[in-house]
């Protein structure tokens, strides 16, 4: 299927509430092009270089996703051109995103990234550290907190799942609190594999990459 096949494919499956992100790392910009001609104006990179690049030569109502592990010193390059920041997940990257945005008068919107299967090779805060996290939140004004989000282990379906009703049920507690400079409304989890199940678990934010642009190749 064509690249905008996929897309809408996939946009006939999902309700209107859902947001679709297409995860547009190492793809062409011509390719990022059909995409929004097509009406999509959510993009995902998990590199902010190449994120910074794509911004310059594609037109600036798309809205930055960077779903990708945010290194402290690289925040000062994406002040103002990312629209959600999804991979907040240490009290020290929270700071220096506070003071990068404070000192340019700008709000960084975020979902906090939750380490749900604790892998060693996955990034994302681990749900012990998650209350002292938030709490130092309280202490940022230049930083929203606007929900969570999440890579479940790729294992069964049935822990696959699991992971998502976790994640669920944790977005749903912390709904039930009030914290400063904190809001629950976006639960970011589901990518090409499993976007489905997640949205039956109470997604409301799917990143698709695979599906909507086929197979990656790294060696570009
Ligand atoms: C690459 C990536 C995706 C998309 O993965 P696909 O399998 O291509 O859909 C989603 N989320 C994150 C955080 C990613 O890095």
């Amino acid at each position: 299927m064509s690249i905008e096949e996929n897309v809408k494919m996939i946009r006939n499956t999902i309700e209107k509430d859902v947001t679709l992100i297409a995860v547009s790392k190492t793809k062409p910009v011509e390719e990022i092009k059909k995409v929004y001609d097509i009406g999509i104006r959510d993009f995902g990179e998990n590199k902010v270089q190449e994120l910074i690049d794509k911004y310059d030569k594609l037109p600036k109502d798309i809205k930055w996703h960077l779903i990708g592990h945010l290194q402290r010193n690289k925040v000062k390059y994406i002040v103002g051109k990312v629209h959600l920041i999804q991979s907040l997940d240490s009290i020290r990257l929270l700071q220096e995103i506070d003071k990068h945005y404070s000192a340019n008068n700008e709000i960084a919107n975020t979902l906090i990234q939750i380490n749900i299967g604790r892998e060693e090779s996955k990034t994302g805060v681990l749900l012990e550290k998650l209350d002292e996290l938030l709490q130092q939140c309280e202490n940022c004004n230049n930083v929203k907190v606007k929900g969570l989000m999440a890579i479940v282990p790729q294992a069964t379906e049935e822990s696959c799942r699991c992971y998502f009703k976790k994640m669920k049920d944790i977005f749903e507690d912390l709904k039930k609190k009030s914290f400063k400079n904190i809001q629950m409304d976006i639960l970011s989890m589901g990518m090409s594999g499993d976007y489905s199940m997640a949205l039956q678990e109470g997604s409301n934010m799917i990143r698709v990459g695979q599906g909507i642009f086929g197979k990656r190749n790294y060696n570009n």
